[in-house]
């Protein structure tokens, strides 16, 4: 765990598919509510289990009578007390509670509890052995962690309001997992937020934000014609993009013996030129459609191609103009309204005027915008680290790593670290093209990027095994590392893998 991890209520997975969420503050009856209250946000377990210490502020017997009371809201299947808490037994009889006199006692016992699926509450004082419990039931115990801060997802999804006309819906992509940081836990958050809309790129994607108790509007990019029948089992809303693909969910609408129309959302195709309907499509479109009360058009939209450079602005105003005509000439034909739509991200930030109802927002909510003038208005939400796993001393005439291209002709020191590129650290950043970030400087990479670790020249730097290092976060920034990697923050964030540990910090 790193260094906020404890000090910030956080969530991560857990073994034997349980969720894991831990709290070292100090106890006390609001930080208890309000750690509930995160762990009810996880629904998709099948009960819950709180471990609970003693340090309760000013532990009275009335303290502890409150805490009972408390929890009974949230219908713990068992609770366990680590310390002194257990002289509090008598409060905590109407529930299934077992004390342990430290943390050793617990863990040692552990085996005998089935955390199977739970999620698992750990709130337990620092003092009181909180790391040892959560290492206990970590299931990445690698130690390369993305953490990502829900406080600062909300922090710049309130911003994007702020910016917006009060009546502007926004819907949110939330497609390749979340830009990678997790499709349930931000989609969750998005909906307590109260955010209109989510979209994902696949329909399987959108099955598992349902399975997960996600229940707001969720449109689906790029529908595959064979999942439409379970999509509408779903009440997930097809992007329409062509012919082919109205008259397939069409078929399937009526196959579903569906009572109402089912909403659709129809692509516009104004110059990206990769899916919709073009402009000379719409009146047959409109036609066809108005033929079709089974399907009712929630919504059209269009696509910028270049809404953050400011050298194509020509280019976007003809896109913007041309969805006007074609959205209009739409709801001409079908004598019926329906919300529209056009600005991404940078959209957003750089053509306000064009924000119709309904706004598509991607990547500024984790913190990037297309100019440094957006940027200073949000905040970088997430933060790749990982630890040094060995230092080492190499001498004149020896090399580091696969098919090594350099001979060190100095002495140097050098910290083997746990991310290669099967994390999602390209390999391209080998041989001195990327560095990270190691107490206050930045050390560059020295040899090939292995699949599981890499190397870093930490020759003049004060450092140790087991300390930190930032690939990307508050130091070395996310725009920063994408550069050297030649590419965008987008790539950079979907690139990082599964196996990589979320830490979710709550908001
Ligand atoms: C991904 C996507 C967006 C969001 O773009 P950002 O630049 O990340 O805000 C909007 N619209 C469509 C159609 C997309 O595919």
């Amino acid at each position: 765990m790193n260094k906020n991890s404890g000090q910030r209520l956080f969530k991560i997975e857990g073994i034997n598919q349980s969720i894991l969420i831990g709290d070292a503050n100090t106890q006390t009856y609001d930080g208890v509510e309000k750690a509930l209250e995160f762990l009810n946000r996880q629904t998709r377990n099948e009960g819950n289990i709180i471990v609970l210490s003693g340090e309760i502020q000013s532990p009275s017997s009335e303290s502890y009578k409150r805490i009972s009371g408390l929890l009974k809201k949230y219908k713990p299947i068992k609770i366990i007390g680590i310390g002194d808490i257990k002289n509090a037994a008598e409060h905590f009889s109407s529930h299934d509670a077992e004390f342990y006199a430290s943390a050793e006692a617990f863990t040692k016992s552990i085996a005998d509890i089935d955390f199977s699926r739970k999620n698992i509450l750990v709130k337990v004082d620092q003092s009181l052995g909180f790391q040892a419990i959560i290492e206990r039931f970590e299931e990445k115990a690698h130690e390369t962690e993305l953490e990502i801060d829900l406080a600062k997802v909300s922090f710049n999804l309130k911003a994007i309001r702020e910016m917006l006309k009060p009546t502007t819906e926004i819907m949110v992509m939330v497609k390749a997992f979340a830009y990678g940081n997790g499709s349930y836990d931000i989609s969750r958050l998005l909906q307590d937020e109260g955010v209109e809309y989510l979209a994902v790129a696949y329909a399987d994607a959108g099955f598992e934000l349902r399975n997960n108790g996600i229940t707001i509007p969720i449109m689906v990019l790029n529908p595959e014609i064979r999942s439409y029948r379970a999509m509408i089992r779903y009440n997930l809303e097809p992007q329409i993009f062509s012919f082919r693909t109205l008259k397939a969910f069409l078929e399937s609408v009526n196959e579903s013996g569906a009572t109402h129309p089912y909403p659709i959302h129809i692509k516009i195709n104004t110059g990206m030129n990769r899916l919709g309907f073009n402009r000379d499509e719409i009146t047959e479109l409109g036609e066809f459609l108005s033929a079709s009360p089974q399907l009712e058009v929630r919504a059209a939209f269009t696509h910028l191609a270049a809404s953050n450079d400011p050298a194509m602005d020509e280019m976007t105003h003809k896109q913007i103009a041309e969805f006007e005509a074609a959205s209009t000439e739409l709801k001409n034909i079908l004598k019926k309204d329906f919300k529209r739509h056009v600005l991404n991200s940078g959209g957003i930030f750089r053509y306000p005027e064009a924000q119709f109802e309904m706004v598509r927002l991607g990547l500024s909510l984790y913190g990037a915008a297309p100019a440094d003038e957006f940027k200073a208005k949000l905040k970088p939400v997430s933060r790749l680290t990982t630890r040094i796993t060995q230092i080492r001393h190499v001498k004149p005439g020896e090399t580091v790593g696969y098919n090594p291209k350099r001979i060190f002709d100095r002495e140097a020191k050098i910290a083997v670290l746990a991310i290669g590129y099967a994390d999602g650290l390209p390999r391209s950043l080998g041989h001195g093209a990327g560095t990270v970030w190691v107490h206050n400087k930045l050390a560059p990479f020295v040899g090939s990027i292995c699949m599981d670790m890499c190397m870093v020249d930490v020759s003049e730097i004060d450092c140790a095994e087991g300390d930190e290092v930032e690939i990307f976060g508050d130091n070395q920034d996310i725009y920063a590392f994408a550069k050297q990697m030649q590419t965008i923050p987008y790539e950079v964030m979907t690139n990082i893998s599964h196996r990589v540990k979320r830490v979710y910090l709550s908001a």
